[in-house]
């Protein structure tokens, strides 16, 4: 004989009881927070029912507790089933009476899209890195040294004024291109090297149609034994045939103190192909980068033989390049944050 002060009948009993009095009050329950309490009241941690015949499994005899705890658990689960089932059909009413006023307007739900300067980006990196080039970043903030002095700009240029760079303090500025990433690149690294660096740069700008105070570029440096002229032209050529789809594309003498010789690349407007429009400002041709081999004293400041290694480098836009692609022709609005614009560059 055992000692159980409980029956397996007096137990299923229990739990009949339980699920009879449960299901009437779930299907009776007319909002989201009586059905709240109906839940708390069967099946709270504290109080409810199944708190107690789990707690009175422990009554039976041995025997039985098996064949007690399967008739407990089905009833669980047909409870809780039902008041999931409820939950869902009185979960909208609480959100704005929609239910309510089956009249009201649906919400819009704003699905988020890449920016088109970040769209761009994307491309343009993804072109390189099958180039076999690698991405690489620097700091915003940097010392003349690595944004002037080591890429051979001489000493009295322009661009060091006060009117065109933004200076934290005496030996800190906001750099004005990303250069100086070719620099610790350089520095970091032996040649060869092959590195895409975007980033965002500051100059001392106004906030015009063409003109941002801030804005994002990218680069590229090449530096290895043997590099010349040549594979600058036949490298940014493939650029613009996958980015542009340009089959044409020139190069026009440039000057910029961190290569030479300089070359800047146009391509053949994609809106005229070439005959003059707006786009283009009636020239045929799209400016899209400049370039250059790297010079000498920008390879020797960052400690790179210059004897023994050459390389290439070239700078772009991509927020101009995004005006050029969209037609767009004020640059502030890509700053605008405005989701009535944003929102037509889904991809
Ligand atoms: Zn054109």
């Amino acid at each position: 004989m055992s000692g159980a002060t409980l029956t397996i009948g007096d137990y299923q009993a229990l739990v009949s009881a339980f699920e009879a009095e449960a299901m009437p009050a779930i299907a009776g329950a007319d909002s989201v927070d009586a059905l709240e309490a109906v839940r708390a009241k069967h099946l709270g941690r504290a109080h409810g029912w199944l708190r107690t015949l789990s707690a009175r499994l422990g009554e039976l005899d041995r025997g039985d507790r098996a064949a007690a705890g399967r008739a407990f658990n089905e009833v669980r689960v047909r409870v809780e089933d039902a008041l999931a089932e409820r939950q869902q059909t009185l979960a909208p009413a609480r959100e704005g009476g929609a239910l309510a006023d089956p009249t009201m307007p649906a919400r819009h739900s704003w699905a988020g899209v890449v920016h088109p300067v970040s769209q761009v980006l994307d491309e343009m990196i993804a072109i390189f890195r099958e180039l076999g080039f690698t991405i690489a970043l620097g700091p915003e903030t940097e010392s003349p040294w690595y944004n002037f002095g080591a890429l051979n700009f001489p000493a009295d240029h322009p661009a060091m004024d006060l009117h065109d760079t933004l200076y934290v303090s005496d030996d800190v500025l906001l750099r004005t291109h990303t250069s100086p990433v070719q620099v610790r690149t350089l520095q970091a690294y032996p040649p060869p090297i092959r590195v895409l660096i975007p980033g965002n740069v500051h100059r001392r700008d106004p906030f015009d149609a063409s003109h941002a105070p801030a804005f994002t570029q990218v680069e590229g440096l090449v530096v290895d034994e043997g590099i010349g002229f040549a594979d600058l032209k036949a490298t940014l050529n493939h650029f613009a045939r996958r980015f542009f789809g340009a089959a044409k594309t020139r190069f026009r003498p440039s000057y910029f103190p961190f290569t030479e010789p300089s070359a800047e690349m146009d391509v053949v407007c994609g809106v005229c192909n070439g005959s003059g429009c707006g786009v283009c400002k009636q020239t045929g041709w799209i400016e899209i980068l400049g370039s250059g081999l790297v010079h000498p004293a920008v390879l020797e400041s960052a400690g790179v033989d210059s004897e023994r290694y050459t390389g290439w480098a070239f700078g772009m836009g991509p927020g101009r390049t995004a005006l050029a692609r969209h037609g767009i022709p004020d640059i502030r609005i890509l700053y605008d944050s405005d989701v009535r614009f944003l929102g037509q560059f889904s991809r």
